[in-house]
C-alpha cells in the first residue's frame, strides 16, 4: 500500500497557500499525534505492507524531533515497513534542525526530504509570505548533506509577482548547482481563497510559458529527466508514491483532508482539525466520498497519465473513444504513439493544459 500522512501545521500562512494548513496552532499536535494513531487502529488495511509512504502538509518539519519519533513510531507499530521503497517527509527551511533530520535517518536511511524553497532570491520568498531566507534554506540544505541525506527533493514556483524570465531563471542555477536529487518547478496558481486571490495578483501566461521553456532547457540539459510535467529528477530519482497518483493508483491517506483512493472510490476526511482531532477513529470524519462512472474514471486516469513522460498504455477502449483526438496532437507533433503507449512529447508539455482538457 501506498500510505500519504497529512500534518496540517503551520508557523504563517504563505499568499499563494490553497493546502490545509493551520498557522499558530501548535498546542494541538499532541492531540493530533493521537488522533492520527486511533484512525490507523481502525484502518481495515491495518498492518499491510507499505510500499511508499509520504508525510506532507502544512509543515511536518514543525514537529519536535520526538513528535517525529512518535509519529514514525505509531507507523512502525501499525504497519509492515519491512519492504518500503520510499519514504518522502515534507519541510521547511526554518523548522528543519539537526535532531530532526536524524530523527527520519533514523527510521530510514533513504529517507527522501524535500524542502519547500519555492525561491532562491529574499525579496520573491517576502513577496510569497515565506518565513525563510535563502541563507536559512542554503544552511539547512548543507545540514541535510553533513546529516547523511542523499536524496532531497526542491520545490520551486516561477511565475511570482516582480519575477523576471532572466530571474527566474538565475534563481534555478543557483539551485541546480547545489544538484539535489529531485526538482519541482510549480507555476504560481492563483486561487481566489488565498491572500494573493483576494489581492488580484495576476499570472502572466506568456511570461510564465517562456520560464517553463527555460527551466525545462536548463534542467534537461544539467541531465535531470522531465518525467511529469513539473518533475525532474537524476536517474533513479523519480518520485514513486507521487507516480503511484498520475497511475491513478489505490493509496490511503490518513489525517485531516486527507484523501484515500480504494475499491473505486475516493474518500476525503474533514478538513477542520477540531473535528479532526474529536472524531478520528470513527467514520465521523469521512466527509466526502466520490465514485466516478466509467466514463469519468477513464478520463481522469487519462490526465492523471499523461502528466508523466512515458504517457499511459493505448488500451482498446481510448482508442475507441479519443482515436480523433489523439491523431491531431501526433500530426501536430504534440503527443506521439509508440510501443502500444500513448504519451505528450516535450513540444506538448508547453501546451499540455490545452491538451489534457481535450481528453475531459
Ligand atoms: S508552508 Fe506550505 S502548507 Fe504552510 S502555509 Fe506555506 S505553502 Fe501552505
Amino acid at each position: 500500500m501506498n500510505l500519504y500522512v497529512h500534518v496540517p501545521f503551520c508557523r504563517s500562512k504563505c499568499k499563494y497557500c490553497d493546502f490545509t494548513s493551520y498557522p499558530g496552532r501548535e498546542e494541538f499536535i499532541p492531540a493530533y499525534l493521537q488522533a492520527l494513531e486511533r484512525e490507523i487502529l481502525s484502518l481495515s488495511n491495518l498492518k499491510c505492507e507499505i510500499n511508499t509512504l509520504f508525510v506532507g502538509g502544512g509543515t511536518p518539519s514543525m514537529l519536535s524531533a520526538a513528535q517525529i519519533k512518535q509519529l514514525l513510531g505509531i507507523i512502525r507499530d501499525n504497519f509492515d515497513c519491512s519492504g518500503l521503497k520510499e519514504f518522502t517527509f515534507e519541510s521547511n527551511p526554518e523548522s528543519l534542525s539537526k535532531d530532526k533530520l536524524e530523527a527520519l535517518l533514523d527510521f530510514d536511511r533513504k529517507t527522501r526530504l524535500s524542502i519547500g524553497v519555492q525561491s532562491c532570491l529574499d525579496e520573491h520568498l517576502q513577496t510569497l509570505g515565506r518565513i525563510h531566507s535563502t541563507a536559512d534554506f542554503l544552511e539547512k540544505y548543507a545540514l541535510a548533506l553533513m546529516t547523511g541525506f542523499e536524496n532531497i527533493n526542491i520545490d520551486l514556483i516561477y511565475g511570482i509577482p516582480g519575477q523576471t524570465v532572466k530571474g527566474w531563471l538565475v534563481e534555478l542555477k543557483k539551485a541546480v548547482e547545489l544538484k539535489p536529487q529531485h526538482i519541482s518547478a510549480y507555476c504560481l496558481t492563483v486561487s481566489p481563497e488565498t491572500q494573493f486571490g483576494r489581492d488580484g495578483v495576476a499570472v502572466n501566461d506568456e511570461t510564465t510559458a517562456e520560464m517553463y521553456r527555460g527551466a525545462v532547457e536548463m534542467l534537461t540539459g544539467a541531465g535531470y529527466s522531465h518525467y511529469e510535467i513539473s518533475n525532474f529528477a537524476l536517474p533513479g530519482y523519480e518520485c514513486e508514491h507521487n507516480k503511484n497518483y498520475w497511475r491513478n493508483g489505490e493509496y490511503t491517506g490518513i489525517g485531516c483532508s486527507a484523501v484515500s483512493h480504494a475499491n473505486a472510490a475516493r474518500c476525503k476526511n474533514t478538513v477542520s482539525l477540531e473535528k479532526y482531532i474529536e472524531n478520528a477513529g470513527t467514520d465521523k470524519i469521512k466527509e466526502e466520498t466520490d465514485r466516478p462512472g466509467a466514463e469519468s474514471k477513464l478520463s481522469e486516469t487519462i490526465m492523471l497519465g499523461l502528466r508523466m513522460r512515458s504517457g499511459m498504455e493505448l488500451t482498446p477502449e481510448i482508442h475507441s473513444k479519443y482515436a480523433g483526438v489523439i491523431d491531431g496532437f501526433v500530426k501536430d507533433g504534440y503527443m506521439g504513439v509508440a510501443g502500444g503507449r500513448f504519451f505528450i512529447t516535450p513540444k506538448g508539455f508547453f501546451v499540455s493544459n490545452r491538451i489534457l482538457t481535450e481528453f475531459f
